[in-house]
């Protein structure tokens, strides 16, 4: 069933599954790169292997605020295996400060205090947290000598990571931990790959742009702003094209100029049947444009192709036009591929189960993706609900929901109480 298709002998009909796989093989991640400062990492994928040049921690340090001891070795007591219990008092010579340390070494029944971070003496064996030692002139007693072992609270030197292990791997998109980790390296500036340049455009003659008064029988725009709100979160470098009338030869030039120098141009709306003839013609003319009818809902129309000329080609993702549809086409089919082309390593979902709260249309043989709202119940299972009403222009529906449910092609629906799938908005938007 899940055999490759090509984006351009598509079948009349495609599950969602072939489009997104078919769009994948399409796809060859860009390699040029630029250097990012570390500040600007976050949303950036990076380019190369990130090999540790330095142990973390760099010292064996202290993990506790306490005292660092040099416990005796134990010898077992004649005829016994059981080992004795370490002494109690130990000798205070000195402290270890985080940032300084402690110079001398530690003999055998010394100690020093040490706080949390500070580089463990040499000659010391444990650490005790203060919580369980008395001092009393120049000593210090263990309050439970029975429950101290060597290496307590101490954190060895490249215990996180060695100095020549892999840190991070190319295909990373960075987030903060990744950035955390970096810093914590010493990098200041590391290789990422150059950022998508995607062109962007709404079509249709009623759509009309913010900021001016709306005549009869039209809309405003909004696929255009869900749209740049999910580049963004690719840190796509967006070139916004507005707004371009159902018109032949301004399409055609639309099309032609923003091949030039982009790497994907999206545009939302006129791919659906009664468009479909007009749109063609005109897509024909700059490039190689497939018409998709995928078995998805919301959804369906969806046009994917190459546009322009050798150097200057870039890829075409004709979203539907509904405001819902744009949303879950993009989530579901342009994304993994725009994450795959941006040199990320890992574009999958995660999708979790839940229990349905109630019962969930879908039609066998078709993909559903109902906006749902998941919660956990008083027993702790993860349960979904839909938003209401599922109709692809309402975008209230997006905006109450915290995931997609998805019915896949052989179920017919969802009773309450049925496992279902669902992918939070965590690891979509
Ligand atoms: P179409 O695929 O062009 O026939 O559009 C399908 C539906 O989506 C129509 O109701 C359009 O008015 C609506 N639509 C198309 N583009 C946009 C847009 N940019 N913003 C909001 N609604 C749109
Ligand atoms: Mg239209």
């Amino acid at each position: 069933m899940n055999q490759s298709i090509s984006c351009f002998d598509a079948p009349a009909q495609m599950s969602v599954e072939q489009g997104k796989q078919a769009l994948l093989d399409e796809m060859q991640p860009i390699t040029e790169h630029q250097f990012c400062s570390i500040e600007q990492l976050v949303g950036k994928v990076l380019a190369e292997d990130i090999i540790s040049p330095v142990n973390v921690p760099a010292q064996t340090n202290s993990a506790m605020d306490g005292f660092a001891i040099h416990l005796p070795n134990r010898k077992p007591s004649l005829g016994n295996e059981i080992s004795l219990p370490y002494p109690s008092e130990y000798k205070l010579v000195g402290q270890a400060l985080a940032g300084h340390g402690f110079d001398a070494e530690l003999a055998e029944g010394e100690a020093v205090m040490i706080t949390t971070g500070a580089p463990l003496p040499s000659g010391a064996n444990t650490v005790v947290m203060k919580e369980f030692v008395n001092v009393a002139e120049g000593f210090i007693k263990l309050q439970r000598p029975d429950a101290v072992a060597l290496n307590d609270n101490i954190r060895q030197a490249g215990e996180d990571l060695a100095q020549g292990s892999l840190a991070l791997s190319k295909g990373t998109r960075i987030f903060a931990q990744h950035q955390g980790l970096l810093a914590s390296l010493g990098f200041s500036e590391v290789k990422v790959i150059r950022p998508l340049k995607v062109a962007l455009f709404s079509t249709g003659d009623e759509v009309v742009a913010r900021g001016q008064p709306l005549p009869k029988n039209s809309i405003y725009d909004t696929n255009r702003f869900t749209l740049q709100g999910l580049l963004n979160g690719l840190q796509c470098d967006i070139t916004d094209l507005g707004i371009i009338q159902d018109d032949e030869t301004s399409l055609v030039n639309t099309l032609s100029k923003a091949a030039e120098n982009h790497d994907v141009v999206i545009s939302s709306g006129g791919v659906s049947v009664g468009d479909a003839d007009y749109i063609k013609s005109a897509l024909a003319q700059v490039g190689e444009i497939g018409f998709w009818r995928l078995n998805i809902r919301p959804g369906r129309p969806f046009a994917f192709g190459r546009l322009g000329k050798d150097e200057q080609k870039a890829l075409f993702f004709g979203l539907p036009g509904n405001p819902v549809a744009v949303m879950v086409t993009f989530l579901q089919l342009a994304q993994p591929a725009l994450r795959k082309l941006a040199g990320e390593s890992r574009w999958q979902l995660t999708p979790i189960p839940a229990l349905a709260q109630e019962t969930m249309r879908s039609r066998q043989g078709r993909t559903d993706f109902h906006r749902g709202i998941f919660s956990v119940d008083a027993s702790g299972q993860l349960v979904v609900r839909t938003t209401g009403s599922q109709g692809s222009g309402i975008l209230r529906s997006m905006v109450e929901a915290n995931c997609l449910i998805e019915i896949p092609d052989e179920q017919q629906g969802i009773r309450a109480g049925e496992k279902v799938m669902i992918q939070p908005f965590s690891d979509l938007i």
